[in-house]
């Protein structure tokens, strides 16, 4: 079974672990949004990208759900002893990997090569694309004016009110390599348990991709990031009514309309299958809180019986 999954970070890469303990992990091609990359101190940082490595390679910090497990924080007190901006945490050993991307950026390679080379080195058999290689930056739009999504994100821990958001330089961003390939020949496409504005967003939004998940044969299915009428965590309610879509089931299948051929939703959400089932997707009811290992592995086993 070939499988493409359209991944944000902390809740794809849950997801994604549970994945390739059920496939072969070198069947599963991850497509990772680099919408929510940054600069600081001179590193490139594509802190999605990172999140579905580090967990697929065993090294992620558990308890934060990003980073490297057991890492110190050194250079980070020396930079904010020297006053250079702090605000996003950065690890002594994750700062090995953003020294390494930004010396290979700069030596010519592209992200998605940069991108191979680190998950090999770490061990993942799972080939992870970014969506793009070019630029692309989501922005959130506040009553305070717009920011960068990591200055919303971590910097403001997503307290401001969110009016709108973008993805600056989508519109003439190409999509990377293999992208559109995969998604044509896989046999299953995943959206996963991921932000469907600031994760999933930004890689529909790279041209190309939207038309390739229409045409494809695959099975397209999505694992709703929306439990209960809430997101599991993070800003995805804000950031959802801010595009007009209502914060629940229903939501994610408009936010999704027109690609899917399956939903899943979770129990408590089970009212909600009837209606969405008149709408011609199919609606797979099931716990999908990754509260453990156990609940990663069962719902990437649900996701893929979806499948006809
Ligand atoms: P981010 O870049 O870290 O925000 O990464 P994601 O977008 O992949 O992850 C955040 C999203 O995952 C949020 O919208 C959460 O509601 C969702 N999420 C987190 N944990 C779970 C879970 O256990 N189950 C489901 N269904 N969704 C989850």
């Amino acid at each position: 079974l070939k499988i493409v999954a359209l991944a944000g970070g902390t809740g794809a890469a849950k997801f994604l672990r549970g994945l390739v303990a059920v496939a072969d992990p070198s069947d599963v091609t991850i497509v990772g949004n680099t919408g929510d990359d940054l600069e600081l101190w001179g590193l490139s940082i594509s802190p999605d990208l990172d999140t579905v490595m580090y967990t697929l390679a065993g090294r992620v910090d558990e308890a934060k759900g990003w980073g490297v497990a057991n890492d110190s924080f050194h250079v980070r007190a020396a930079m904010a002893r020297l006053g250079c901006d702090t605000f996003f945490a950065l690890g002594d050993e994750d700062i090995a990997t953003h020294l390494h991307r930004t010396e290979r950026l700069r030596a010519g390679l592209t992200l998605s090569q940069v991108t191979d080379e680190l998950r090999t080195k770490l061990g993942v058999r799972s080939p992870i694309l970014p969506m793009s290689d070019d630029r692309v930056r989501t922005r959130v739009k506040t009553p305070g004016g717009w920011l960068d999504f990591q200055e919303f994100f971590v910097r403001d821990r997503c307290g401001p009110d969110v009016v709108d958001v973008r993805y600056e330089g989508a519109e003439r961003s190409r999509v990377a390599p293999g992208v559109i390939e995969a998604i044509h020949t896989a046999d299953v496409v995943i959206l996963c348990p991921s932000n469907p504005v600031s994760s999933v967003g930004p890689i529909l939004a790279v041209p190309g991709v939207l038309g390739a998940l229409v045409e494809t044969t695959a099975h397209v299915v999505a694992v709703s990031p929306i439990v209960g009428g809430a997101a599991v965590s993070g800003p995805a309610a804000k950031m959802m009514r801010a595009k007009g879509l209502e914060v629940s089931v229903a939501g994610v299948a408009r936010a999704y309309e027109g690609l899917l051929d399956a939903l899943v939703v979770d129990t408590r959400d089970g009212a909600f299958a009837e209606d969405l089932r008149a709408t011609g997707t199919s609606v797979v009811v099931t716990d999908i809180v990754m509260a453990d290992r156990t609940r990663e592995i069962a719902l990437a086993q649900d996701v893929l019986k979806s499948a006809p």
